[in-house]
């Protein structure tokens, strides 16, 4: 799928230095922006070198070089041809490199400036059809050192010295191994083939369904294929001393295929461990409806670092013990009642794998949903109040400094708050709405209407609205494109009178919140001027309910 996307350079406002100034003024948001380099938007933007050619299917086939750290591999490009063009970009990063390309039989021309490769066609191609170009590509791909974060290949040993071996590049983005569009605007519609090729003492596992092994001698081919939309960044090679195991799931769409790789030192830990993945199955299916691709199988497979939600082969490096390494991020205790990265991880095949942002500046409809999707596994396997305090207590690591949705078209991300203060908005929402039912049938629309969707924010924030049936809008504008959060200042002003306001709200922002009066609920409505609630009995105590993300503070 393809979205188009405009992109102003903020070079065009230098011209001026005191539009600059008022700029400044304005927001350091802009002065953020004005950082971004060419770079960035090209890779963060739909080029015109892009946006004519719809992908269809990746063809990639990696050979895996341990000793060496380096790789070898061919993708062919199956694209649809949306319009006339003759030049197309590829990404590949350096210190990769494009060996040839060619289109049935013949080799093309191509340049490479950076990290982009510009193939010039003689002629553009019919509208409409669809085509395919073959990319061999080799090299010595980048090296992750603190994988996930930084991204690229993992080359570990494991316990008894074997080659461990794992790809992961959120962010640094899937062409920092192998050639595509990288850009998440455009998946494949058909889905991936990916085949591995390995030191046969070893065993290459990828996204989907394993279809074949052959065995080539010294090294052995897995051919996995993945027959849905995936997302770039979710394609993964994973090389290890891998043991199987699995069971199938009767779920909400039929029987659903679980598998699991782990190494095989790690067999008992992981049949113990993996027991929460029926939970969260359970959970997730009952919360946002069913797995998005029973097509291609759920599978957890063991690597050398943290984790990430590759799609239908979710990655799993939490030394199989609960927290998140052991740790509770809420600091409520509710935190280590589950397995942070199987659970969290798992959550993102909804949140991320099926419901896709189309600009990374959106990439809150991953985390914050998936992040809340946490305490929804607590709310469905312990309790309601067991959900609340776990969210409740990951506030302590919001931060407020930057706000959750990035700047579009620079392959910019907002800030890391797009979890926690994504996971809290999303419950104080379900407040607002005060009913679970309609509640659940709201995260089971969403997952209905952007099932294997591409999407922006504004696009969720819409259904969101509609499905609630309350005017959203400043609500989503407050906490998702500002860094304030509401803050709610109140007095008792006489034995049976409460005043209340807002403070550090946009325009327009009026969120009901309860009240807890003698120990009864109670919703008052503030908005920016003060307001007297009258008559409400000789209070004796007053708070406000902690499940808003909201600050308060009694004035007197
Ligand atoms: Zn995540």
């Amino acid at each position: 799928m393809n979205t188009i996307q405009k992109f102003k350079s903020p070079i065009q406002f230098r011209t001026s230095t005191i539009l600059s100034l008022i700029l400044i003024l304005l927001t350091s948001f802009q002065l953020l922006a004005q950082d971004f380099t060419k770079e960035d938007e090209l890779r963060g933007t739909v080029t015109e070198d892009r946006a004519w050619w719809d992908v269809q299917h990746y063809d990639l086939q990696v050979e895996i070089f341990p000793e060496s750290k380096t790789i070898k591999g061919t993708n062919t490009i199956t694209y649809k041809v949306l319009d006339e063009d003759k030049m197309m970009r590829i990404d590949l990063q350096a210190p990769m490199v494009i060996n040839k390309i060619t289109q049935k039989g013949k080799k093309l021309k191509f340049k490479t400036k950076g990290n982009f490769h510009y193939i010039k066609f003689k002629k553009a191609a019919m509208i409409g059809t669809e085509q395919s170009i073959t990319i061999e590509f080799s090299g010595v791909p980048k090296e992750a050192i603190r994988a996930p974060w930084d991204g690229g290949f993992s080359w570990k040993k494991d316990d008894n010295g074997n080659h461990f071996i794992a790809t992961a590049n959120q962010g640094i983005g899937a062409s920092v191994w192998w050639p595509c569009k990288d850009h998440p605007s455009d998946e494949p519609d058909k889905g991936v083939d990916l085949a591995i090729t390995a030191p046969s003492s070893l065993m290459g596992v990828g996204n989907g369904r394993l279809i074949s092994e052959v065995d080539n001698g010294e090294t052995k081919t897995w051919n996995w294929k993945v027959t849905q939309p995936i997302n770039n960044y979710g394609v993964n090679v994973n090389v290890g001393d891998y043991t199987h195991f699995g069971y199938k799931q009767e779920g909400l769409n039929g029987m659903l295929d679980v598998d699991y790789y782990v190494l095989s030192y790690n067999l008992d830990k992981a049949k113990e461990q993996f027991n929460q993945v029926p939970l969260m199955l359970n959970a997730f299916e009952y919360w946002f409806g069913p797995y998005p691709f029973y097509e291609d199988s759920f599978k957890l497979v063991e690597v050398p670092y943290l984790g990430m939600e590759h799609q239908s082969s979710v990655t799993y490096g939490n030394k199989y013990q609960n927290g998140y390494l052991g740790r509770d991020l809420s600091g409520s205790g509710w935190g280590l009642r589950f397995d942070f990265i199987i659970i969290h991880e798992a959550g993102h095949e909804w949140f991320a794998n099926s419901i896709t942002n189309s600009d990374v500046a959106d990439m809150w409809i991953h985390e914050g949903f998936t992040a809340y999707a946490e305490n929804l596994y607590l709310d469905y396997n312990f309790s309601k109040e067991a959900s609340s305090e776990y969210v409740i207590g990951t506030r302590r690591i919001i931060q407020n400094d930057r706000p959750l949705i990035g700047t579009y078209g620079m392959n910019n991300e907002g800030s890391s708050d797009m979890y926690y203060k994504g996971a809290n908005i999303l419950h104080t929402l379900r407040q607002l709405v005060e009913d679970d039912k309609k509640w659940r049938s709201i995260l089971r629309s969403l997952n209905k209407e952007f099932y294997h969707k591409i999407v922006t924010s504004k696009q969720v924030e819409d259904l969101m609205s509609k499905e609630t049936g309350i005017d959203l809008t400043a609500f989503w504008e407050q906490y998702l494109r500002t860094t304030m959060v509401p803050k709610l200042e109140y007095k008792q002003i006489s034995f049976n009178e409460m005043s209340f306001r807002y403070i550090d709200i946009i325009e327009g922002f009026d969120m009901p919140v309860i009240a807890v009066i003698n120990g009864k609920e109670q919703w008052i409505y503030p908005k920016a001027a003060w307001q007297t609630f009258e008559n409400i009995g000789n209070i004796k105590s007053l708070v406000i309910k902690e499940d808003f993300y909201i600050e308060k503070e009694q004035v007197k």
